[in-house]
């Protein structure tokens, strides 16, 4: 198996560097992993890649604008199926995936496995011992958590595979997948605990959390790590931590839980 990268001409606070597009080389015939947003060269950039490879399948892992739009026309264009979990805004799968489902590229088995939490939609794929892992975990920074339950449920989940690399949808590959996952774990758990603490030292609403917990975090990523915020109370309230009504939050006195 050989992996290359095609960077999407989209660097930005939420993106980074821009999408990695990945192309998955079996030695007979490859796979496109995330093709990124509608953008003329960087379709143009993805085919010259390819060169006269034989591709068999467009893949997604989710469907934010940044990985899956350009998805359909790529597959349209090699007259192969476009892969994905559920349809999203510029992305209809040809194909639906669940997890546990097999896509084969020449005689590359790639494994599905769901990962939800950054979105509900989100999918790693494995191939050998290598996770494609999108959004759900990114090279050299946090990610974005819409669902944080789940989410901590899909870092354990990867975290029981047989893994020697992490090739995200953003940043560099990384080849210590479990201090990665790990890290990802303890710093959840560190914001977990910097919110509660935020909540009971007075701030009760998301801004004022974001003021306190955030403080390091570069302003331009605050809309972002509000949804993280949201994310985490919900978290709390079900876990009869903190009390959220409408924009207000509390601590849950001890009669409540
Ligand atoms: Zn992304």
């Amino acid at each position: 198996m050989r992996i290359e990268r095609v960077l999407a001409p989209n660097p930005g606070p939420y993106t980074g560097a821009g999408t990695n597009t990945w192309i998955v080389d079996s030695g007979t015939a490859v796979a496109i992993i995330d093709p990124g947003p509608v953008h003329l060269d960087h379709a143009r950039a993805i085919v010259e890649q390819v060169g006269g490879r034989k591709v068999e399948a467009v893949l997604v892992t989710h469907t934010h604008e940044d990985h899956a739009p350009l998805a359909n026309h790529l597959a349209r264009e090699f007259d192969v199926p476009a892969y994905g979990h559920q349809p999203g805004p510029g992305f209809d799968p040809d194909v639906r995936l669940t997890d546990g489902s097999e896509v084969e590229i020449g005689d590359l088995r790639i494994r599905v496995v769901h990962t939800p939490g950054h979105s509900d939609d989100h999918l790693c794929f494995l191939a050998g011992r290598v996770l494609f892992t999108g959004d759900h975990i990114m090279g050299g920074s946090s990610v974005m958590v819409e669902r944080l339950a789940p989410y901590m449920e899909s870092l354990e989940r990867i975290r029981h595979l047989d893994l020697e690399a992490l090739y995200p949808g953003h940043g560099e590959t990384m080849t210590d997948p479990y201090e990665v996952i790990d890290w990802y774990i303890a710093h959840r758990l560190q914001r977990e605990a910097e919110i509660l603490r935020a909540v009971r030292d007075g701030a009760s609403s998301v801004a004022d959390i974001l003021e306190v917990v955030y403080r390091d975090v570069d302003r331009s990523l605050h809309p972002l790590a509000a949804h993280s915020v949201r994310a985490h109370l919900e978290k709390l309230a079900a876990d009869g931590r903190v009390v959220v009504e409408g924009q207000t939050v509390r601590i849950a006195s001890e009669g409540s839980r």
